[in-house]
């Protein structure tokens, strides 16, 4: 069989751990043998990051801003015990922090679903797409611990010297303060992506925030929302038949759990931190679930929502059988190429795209799995647990057979 061809290279983010064992399996057992795969290479891994002073990071980014798709591996975020670990010269940071502030993305994230594997909420029946705001508010905020009677004032001085000034509570007695902020453009940022990325996956956009409560912060968010939607985006969302809805957090919670899903929920970053644990934990697993971070000018980055597995990769070294589950980074090796075939106007690359997928689907429905999904399936399938290689190596078989 002749190899499908692709035009422009994948920005590709080599990572750490049992993803980079996973990544490198999918590639020769999933990819290259199909693909005359075009690639620019970056190992985000944490010793390259820390031969090159984390430029690498800076360079995939800046790449995917240059060529518009990205597929990214799990990658370690350092803390104290792994600059020990690796020896590092200082903490880097998160790689997927460095991306998103280059690209000023949105992240979203999307269970996988098959009819094997039932949510938690019974009416479930489509995935629940969630969309946050991943930048200011409590993640960013101001503390102080108050510990005598006084005055917490809330104070705005702008560059001209000019001050607003509220009391925020005449303390009587010890207590907490809090000081949080964001910024327009980058609510803007993220009501375009939201639009975009509805537009792109035909689906409702829902937003939420606590607007009744809070009157200039929230209310703020919700403001922008309806002036991007109204004027940049109405028109396409008539034309495609989908739907822009804006309502109170609480209310959106309760019609969520009363929903077949299928559609996409923005939240603010607290509130979408909180809630994409809640979705997919009712969905079955965080090894079945995709995330892409999409940029307001269009750029996408592709990648699974779990980590690096540390746990099964001191087993793997330890030269111990692992069944770690492929199948969201193999969602993020698909979703980047379809996204690339779109751009380049590939039909069979898109074609390969979409079968992966199904041989995934086709492989899980015939009871073959990583051990992780084993006590999720519904009674009455026969259930074969298998190790990662065999498990990527029956979704070959079944590829094999779509694409001859
Ligand atoms: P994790 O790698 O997601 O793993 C947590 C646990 O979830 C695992 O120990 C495993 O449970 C289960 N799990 C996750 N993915 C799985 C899969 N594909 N197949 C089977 N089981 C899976 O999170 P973590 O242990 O908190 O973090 C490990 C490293 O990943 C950290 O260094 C962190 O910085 C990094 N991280 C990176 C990203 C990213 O790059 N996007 C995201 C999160 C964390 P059992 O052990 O019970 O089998
Ligand atoms: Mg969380």
């Amino acid at each position: 069989m002749e190899k499908i061809k692709m035009s422009t290279p994948l920005v590709e983010m080599d990572g750490d751990e049992m993803t980079r064992i996973l990544w490198k399996m999918i590639k020769d057992e999933l990819i290259l043998p199909f693909v005359d795969l075009k690639t620019e290479y970056y190992d985000l891994g944490l010793l390259e990051r820390e031969k090159t002073k984390d430029q690498v990071t800076i360079d995939s980014a800046n790449a995917t801003k240059k060529y518009g798709v990205a597929v990214k591996c799990a990658t370690i975020t350092p803390n104290k015990q792994r600059v020990e670990e690796y020896n590092l010269s200082t903490m880097w940071k998160s790689p997927n922090g460095t991306i998103r502030s280059i690209l000023d993305g949105t992240v979203f994230r999307a269970p996988i679903i098959i009819d094997t594997i039932k949510p938690v909420v019974k009416n479930w029946k489509k995935p629940i797409t969630i969309a946050r705001h991943a930048y200011g508010d409590v993640y960013k905020d101001t503390e102080i611990r108050v510990e005598k009677p006084g005055k917490a004032e809330l104070l705005f001085t702008d560059i001209d010297g000019n001050e607003t000034r509220n009391t925020i509570y005449d303390f009587e007695c010890a207590g907490v303060l809090q000081g949080l902020y964001n910024k327009d453009s980058s609510i803007e940022s993220f009501a375009h992506s939201c639009f975009k990325f509805a537009i792109d996956t035909k689906q409702d956009l829902w937003f939420s925030t606590k607007d009744t409560i809070s009157k200039k912060y929230d209310q703020t968010f919700k403001l922008k929302f309806q002036e991007i939607y109204e004027k940049f985006y109405k028109e396409e969302f008539e034309k495609l038949g989908i739907t822009y809805f804006y309502t109170l957090i609480d209310d959106a919670v309760a019609r969520v759990i009363r929903s077949e899903g299928g559609y996409i929920w923005a939240l603010k970053n607290y509130d979408g931190d909180v809630m994409s644990d809640m979705v997919s934990t009712a969905f079955g697993s965080l090894a079945m679930m995709t995330s892409v971070l999409v940029s307001p000018d269009g750029k996408y980055e592709y990648e699974a929502a779990h980590g690096t597995v540390t746990r099964h990769y001191y087993k793997y070294l330890k030269g111990e059988e692992t069944s770690t589950n492929p199948m969201a980074t193999i969602y993020a090796w698909s979703g980047a190429l379809k996204k690339r075939a779109e751009l380049d106007k590939l039909d069979d690359l898109y074609n390969f795209g979409v079968k992966l997928e199904e041989a995934c689907i086709d492989t899980l429905l015939a009871g073959y799995m990583t051990k992780d999904l084993v006590n999720l399936v519904s009674d009455g399938v026969e259930v074969h647990s298998l190790n990662s290689h065999d498990f990527i190596l029956k979704i070959r078989e079944n590829l094999e057979k779509k694409l001859a």
